[in-house]
């Protein structure tokens, strides 16, 4: 009998796709979302991918009892969470907001997992390791300060997962994402920002394709080979691709220990002006672009040791940053109708 995974937040960019390869392997998916943060587009995208209609469930997880009646109403072996919000500056002006929602909402779901015996996958972040001391960063690299309340989420929910599963018997993997950045193959599920995209890739499609006039990078004089930070940026489908694999060694009983954390990425670090020479390449396009003063709060340089993933999870990174500008590309011209 096939298992079923809840994912919340399951209409956005990295819930969507993660849906898609859940659904191709084998798993039974529901969506939850309350859609505060994006439209049907993903949701039609997904089904439109798997040639069938996945069930949708309108909710907010900070409603607990709403949460409850979800869990105990579907047999769920394991949940992703992906409901939360995740604008770094909207969170420095509006840290209640944040606060609320993204810790209220996971602590209603580690609830519900206690109580319905359910697994717990965490989206967490590299934004975890700060500014690094040494890198690439591997698990056991040092969580610094974190430097937001968006941050500051991302790690205190990975405090209540491991400190859930020791008290109950849980069982809970972290996934450390770095970042995520393109779109699948497919051009029907991708990334939807809001206003003025605040992340680099969206910025830069946006900017190709007429609705940004030109793309600041920001920082040209950090300590790097070329000036710009260095990031490891990783395809949206390999990234998808590390939950399945989490997913099934959980349910399949495989951990080594009952809370595992698991760092996503390629272990290629690239600089900001590389990856914006190797989308113009790849494209074709002429990229309109100035470099800017420093971003306040911007991390030189982070990048993976993804080696803990490979040999734990049989997981890696194989999609080419050249591969994954492409279907950035893709998308923004599937959303542009043309
Ligand atoms: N960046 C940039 N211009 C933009 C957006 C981002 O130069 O319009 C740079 C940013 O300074 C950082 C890198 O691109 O060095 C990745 O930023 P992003 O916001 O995508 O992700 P972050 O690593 O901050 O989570």
């Amino acid at each position: 009998m096939s298992k079923t995974v809840l994912v919340s937040g399951g209409a956005g960019f990295i819930g969507s796709h993660v849906t898609v390869e859940l659904s191709q392997a084998g798993y039974d998916v529901i969506i939850a979302d309350n859609m505060s943060n994006c439209d049907e587009t993903n949701y039609n995208g997904v089904c439109a991918i798997l040639g069938k209609k996945l069930p949708f469930i309108k909710m907010d997880f900070c409603d607990q009892a709403a949460t409850d009646k979800l869990f105990s109403e579907n047999k769920i072996d394991a949940v992703i969470h992906f409901a939360a919000f995740k604008a770094v500056g909207e969170s420095v002006a509006e840290p209640i907001k944040y606060y609320k929602n993204n810790l209220d909402s996971f602590l209603n779901i580690l609830q519900a997992a206690k109580d319905h015996g359910t697994h717990v996958l965490f989206s967490s972040s590299a934004t975890v390791y700060g500014e690094p001391d040494v890198a690439p960063v591997t698990e056991q690299s040092p969580r610094k300060s974190a430097t937001s309340p968006y941050g500051n989420t991302k790690q205190m929910c990975e405090d209540f997962l491991r400190d859930c599963v020791a008290a109950y018997g849980m069982h809970g993997i972290a996934l450390r994402y770095f970042n995520p950045i393109g779109a699948h193959p497919s051009a029907l599920i991708g990334e939807l920002p809001r206003g003025i995209p605040n992340n680099l890739v969206p910025f830069i499609t946006q900017t190709a394709i007429g609705k940004r006039e030109c793309l600041n990078i920001f920082g040209n004089d950090y300590p790097t080979p070329d000036g710009t930070c260095l990031r490891d940026y990783i395809d949206i489908v390999d990234l998808a691709k590390a939950h399945v694999c989490a997913v099934n060694r959980m349910v399949e009983g495989r951990m080594d220990e009952p809370y595992e954390i698991f760092n996503i990425g390629t272990g290629r670090p690239l600089s900001v002006l590389e990856l914006v020479n190797a989308f113009q390449q790849v494209n074709g396009v002429k990229l309109n672009y100035r470099f800017a003063p420093r971003r306040e709060g911007d991390t030189i340089a982070v990048w993976a040791d993804p080696s803990l993933a490979e040999r734990k999870l049989g997981w890696k990174a194989t999609r080419t940053v050249e591969e994954t500008l492409a279907a950035a590309w893709a998308w923004e011209k599937h959303l542009a109708g043309k």
